[in-house]
C-alpha cells in the first residue's frame, strides 16, 4: 500500500513538471512598479499588477512574472504608483450656459492626478448626474463623481439651485427629493438656514443613513450637531467657533459671520483639543478647503492673468472669477481685517491638533466657477501641499486624500491601496511622494477605466475641448 503510493507521487510530480501552465492573462500588467502604500508609509519595490476592465486582480514579485501575460504591458521602472487623489470638495455650477465649460474641465482633475471628485452643490444636477454615469460607462473622459445634488438653505439661499428649506415638512419633502434623486450624500448651506432647521436637516438625513456634513448657522453648535448625527463640516469656521471661549456670548449677540473676526482672534488650543477629541472620537470629518482661502487671501493683489491653466477654462467660468476679486479689493478699501491669513496663519495649529485627536481630515480644494483662479486638479496639489505646510506629514496628507476620501462613503474596500479587488485607478509618479509632498507634482501616467493616460495626451485633450468653446 505505501509502495503504491509512492509511485502515484512520483508519478503525480512528474506530470506537474511537465506540463506547462497556462498564464493568467490580463487587459495590462504594469511590471517594476515600486508600489507606495500610503496606510503604512512604505515602498514595496520590484512588483507587478495585473488588471482588468477597472480592477486590480492581482499584485506578485517581479520573479513571478513567466506566470503572467497581459494585452498592453506598461513599465513603471524608478516610477511609484499609487492610488489616484480624491478631491471631496469641488463645484460644477454657473448656470445652464455654462454647462459645457464645467463639462470640459473634467479632464483637468485627471491631468493632476485626482481620480475622484465629490461635488459639493451646484446648479446643474442633472447634467452632473449624466457626467456621473457617463464617466461609470467610459463614454466620457472625468474622475469618478460622488455629489450632494442640490445645497440645502433657508428661504433665502445664497447659491442659485438650492432647496429652500425652514419647517418640518420643508425638510421631509427637500430630503425626500434628494432620496429620489438618488445623491450620494447632503450638503447644507448657510445662507439663511436657520439653526433649528440644520438640527432637522441631520436628524431626517440620520433616519435615512445619508451622510451630512457642509455650513453650519453660526447660531448653531457643531458639537450638539455631531451628537445628532452630522458627519463632517465644509471649511474651518463652523469647527473653530467651538475652539473659542466667546463662542456663547458671540453666538447671544446673534451676528452671523460679524462674529469670525472675534473667533479666530480668540482661538484656545486647550479648549480646541477638548473639542477635537470628541469629534475625533465620533469619527468626524473636516474639509479644511486651505487651497481656496490661500487663493483668496492674496486675490485682490495677484495678478493671475499669466496662470497657464486659464488656457482651458471657459470664458464664462473666467467672468465668475471677478465676483470674489471685486469684494476683495472693496474688503480692502474698507481696510477690513483679512480672514484669510488668519486661517492660514492657525492652521499650523489647528490642523495637527485634528490629525492628532482622531478627526477625518479630508482633502477638499473648492475649485469651481466663482472660487476665483483655484483650478480643477492643480488645486488639490496645492491642498496637499497646504496640509504639509501646517505640519502633517506628506503621509498623512495623502491619508487624507486617498484613504479618508473613500472612507466617508463607506467605499475602504475598493479603494485606498493596490491590492487585488481593489478599483484600478491608478497614478504613476516620477518621484516618492512620501519623500516630499511637492512631487506629487511629478504625475507621468493615469490608468483610469481600464486605460493608460499618458499626462501630455490629456492636456492634448483639454486643448481640444477649449478650442470647441
Ligand atoms: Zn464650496
Amino acid at each position: 500500500m505505501i509502495k503504491k503510493l509512492t509511485l502515484c507521487f512520483t508519478t503525480t510530480v512528474l506530470l506537474a513538471c511537465c506540463q506547462t501552465r497556462p498564464k493568467e492573462n490580463f487587459d495590462l500588467l504594469i511590471v517594476n512598479a515600486s508600489i507606495v502604500d500610503v496606510k503604512s508609509g512604505e515602498v514595496s519595490v520590484g512588483k507587478l499588477i495585473g488588471i482588468t476592465n477597472d480592477t486590480i486582480r492581482m499584485v506578485d514579485n517581479m520573479d513571478h512574472e513567466n506566470k503572467f501575460e497581459s494585452t498592453i504591458k506598461l513599465d513603471a521602472e524608478n516610477n511609484y504608483v499609487m492610488p489616484g487623489l480624491w478631491d471631496m470638495h469641488v463645484h460644477f455650477r454657473g448656470g445652464d450656459t455654462l454647462i459645457d465649460e464645467n463639462k470640459n474641465l473634467l479632464p483637468l482633475f485627471l491631468a493632476y492626478g485626482v481620480t475622484t471628485v465629490r461635488d459639493a452643490g451646484g446648479d446643474m444636477t442633472a447634467s452632473v448626474m449624466g457626467w456621473q454615469e457617463q464617466i461609470k460607462q467610459r463614454t466620457l473622459l472625468g474622475p469618478n463623481i460622488y455629489t450632494s445634488g442640490p445645497k440645502l438653505d433657508g428661504a433665502n439661499p445664497a447659491w442659485e439651485g438650492s432647496l429652500k428649506v425652514e419647517t418640518h415638512d420643508d425638510i421631509k419633502k427637500a430630503i425626500d427629493s434628494l432620496d429620489l434623486l438618488g445623491v450620494d450624500y447632503v450638503k447644507m448651506y448657510d445662507g439663511s438656514l436657520t439653526k433649528e432647521a440644520f438640527y432637522g436637516i441631520i436628524q431626517e438625513a440620520e433616519k435615512r443613513s445619508l451622510k451630512t456634513t457642509g455650513h453650519m448657522p453660526l447660531s448653531a453648535d457643531i458639537l450638539k450637531a455631531a451628537r445628532l448625527g452630522l458627519d463632517g463640516s465644509e471649511h474651518m469656521y463652523y469647527v473653530l467657533k467651538s475652539c473659542s471661549p466667546a463662542q456663547d456670548s458671540l453666538t447671544r449677540l446673534n451676528i452671523g459671520f460679524g462674529m469670525i473676526e472675534t473667533i479666530l482672534g480668540t482661538y484656545d488650543p486647550i479648549l480646541a483639543r477638548q473639542v477635537f477629541l470628541e469629534l475625533g472620537a465620533q469619527g468626524f470629518y473636516v474639509t479644511p478647503t486651505n487651497a481656496v482661502v490661500k487663493v483668496l487671501s492674496d486675490v485682490s493683489e495677484r495678478d493671475h492673468s499669466k496662470d497657464s491653466l486659464l488656457a482651458y477654462i471657459g470664458e464664462g467660468i473666467i467672468k465668475t472669477y471677478q465676483n470674489r476679486v471685486e469684494g476683495a479689493k472693496k474688503a480692502r478699501a474698507l481696510g477690513r481685517r483679512n480672514l484669510y491669513q488668519d486661517i492660514l496663519s492657525l492652521s499650523t495649529q489647528y490642523i495637527p491638533e485634528m490629525n492628532r485627536a482622531g478627526i477625518n481630515i479630508l482633502t477638499g480644494s473648492d475649485s469651481g466657477a466663482f472660487n476665483s483662479y483655484c483650478y480643477p486638479g492643480e488645486s488639490l496639489i496645492k491642498e496637499l501641499i497646504l496640509l504639509v505646510e501646517s505640519g502633517l506629514t506628506p503621509q498623512q496628507a495623502l491619508k487624507a486624500s486617498i484613504i479618508n476620501g473613500p472612507h466617508f462613503f463607506g467605499l475602504d474596500d475598493f479603494y485606498g491601496s493596490i491590492a487585488a479587488g481593489k478599483v484600478a485607478d491608478i497614478i504613476v509618479l516620477r518621484k516618492n511622494p512620501l519623500d516630499d509632498i511637492e512631487n506629487t507634482k511629478t504625475l507621468a501616467k493615469l490608468i483610469k477605466g481600464g486605460k493608460v493616460y499618458d499626462i501630455k495626451e490629456i492636456h492634448a485633450i483639454l486643448k481640444s475641448l477649449n478650442d470647441q468653446n
